[in-house]
């Protein structure tokens, strides 16, 4: 277990009124966001940039992924008004890209992919030119759910494979790294205009063919945009380090990942699956 986090994540940014002005609409719409729950590094600076990714369907997972900091167990109820004030928070806050993200729900029929269609639906109403991302769970590989999720039309479908397969037992317990994949291609089936994105942890103990496995097989799945970021223990109970990847190493992924054909590539330490979810799309409309 590593005890002291290298220089190059630490992080000081002060997100100033922005930040608080941020957390009063969320409080006043009762939102919640990953950014919170789950600790991310970056909240300073996305919270001083006017971005936030909203966490849909309650602060509590039915699965156990030792790297998470979201809690497990009984889930919340699923709150109705969440499409209509998720939609005036995007308003409020003026955004011109909005991640929307869950925990995962395998207690409700169809995971909650109804909810997220109702999101969608309901963002795009109050805000025609918002770019919708949705980072969904793999909805127990349920073709319905997922295509109730897509005719919604979000512009990008991003679902983590997380690590590589070997250390699914350990990391991922209740998920299934070739069904992960399954759901990245049906999205294309289903929708090729919609782009489709994925994120790795690095630092679990992975090696680099494993990697560049991992890589081959989002693009065989058509996958767009691909995120790389290192992994921090939320907890001495969570998931160990098992190393600090270097900014090097890092950037060399993403020299191969773009070699591999992805629109775009986010690899470096402190990138999160939806931080500066944004430049995505621009670079791809380039
Ligand atoms: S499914 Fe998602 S929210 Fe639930 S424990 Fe795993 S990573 Fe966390």
């Amino acid at each position: 277990m590593h005890e002291r986090k290298p220089e190059w994540l630490r992080v000081r940014v002060n997100g100033g009124s922005k930040r608080e002005e941020v957390e009063e609409i969320l409080k006043r719409l009762s939102l919640h966001t990953v950014c919170e729950q789950a600790s991310c590094p970056n909240i300073m600076e996305c919270f001083g940039r006017k971005t936030a990714t909203f966490m849909i369907l309650g602060k509590v997972c039915t699965r156990n992924c030792t790297f998470c900091d979201v809690r497990k167990g009984r889930p919340d109820m699923v709150d109705a008004d969440e499409p209509l004030h998720v939609a005036q928070a995007v308003r409020e806050l003026n955004l011109r890209h909005v991640v929307v993200t869950s925990v995962t729900r395998d207690d409700l029929a169809y995971g909650g992919a109804e909810h997220y269609a109702a999101v969608i639906g309901k963002v795009r109403e109050l805000n025609p030119e918002v770019v919708i991302e949705v980072l969904i769970p793999d909805f127990k590989g349920s073709y319905d759910a997922l295509s109730t999720v897509i005719d919604a039309r979000p512009d990008i479908l991003n679902h983590n494979v997380e690590t590589v397969p070997r250390l699914y037992p350990e990391v991922r317990p209740m998920a299934v790294y070739r069904r992960s994949l399954e759901l990245l291609q049906n999205v294309k089936k289903m929708c090729k205009d919609t782009y489709t994105k994925s994120g790795i942890m690095l630092g679990l103990g992975e090696n680099e063919q494993e990697v560049l496995g991992v890589f081959r097989d989002l693009r065989e799945a058509g996958c767009d945009f691909l995120t790389a970021g290192q992994y921090l223990a939320p907890s001495k109970s969570h998931h160990p380090v098992v190393e600090y990847v270097r900014p090097d190493v890092f950037e060399s992924y993403k020299a191969k990942a773009l070699d591999m054909g992805f629109k775009y590539v986010a690899s470096a330490p402190l990138v999160r699956s939806s931080y500066q979810a944004d430049k995505a799309m621009k670079m791809s409309e380039l």
